[in-house]
């Protein structure tokens, strides 16, 4: 596995949580007491962990150094194809991960 394809897994897990939270949180508004207050803090609650999870792949650490790749990780887990590189470290994002972190 190369970095590229560990950081498309990271964004990926990120992105069906915040999906099964969504769900959970339209199923639960809909039995909910139709108050504008509690409307208002569950369009408040999606709103901070969308936002959560958008910055969450700016926090994606690098496998290598265990710092965040900041938007290197942001552009390479939503598709970007260039050859990007850790900001710390300088490892290249198409190399295999450190055995280290392969290991599951
Ligand atoms: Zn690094």
């Amino acid at each position: 596995m190369t970095i590229r394809q560990y950081l498309r897994r990271r964004s990926e897990r990120y992105a069906t949580l915040a999906f099964a939270f969504l769900l959970v949180v339209g199923v639960v508004a809909g039995y909910a007491p139709r108050i504008l207050a509690i409307r208002i803090v569950f369009a408040v609650l999606v709103g901070v962990v969308l936002a959560a999870a958008f910055w969450s792949l700016f926090e994606i650490p690098c496998p290598n150094c265990g710092k965040s790749m900041g938007s290197i990780g942001f552009w390479v887990s939503v598709g970007r194809k260039s050859a990007e590189r850790c900001p710390h470290c300088d490892i290249s994002v198409d190399i295999a991960v450190p055995n280290r972190e392969t290991k599951k």
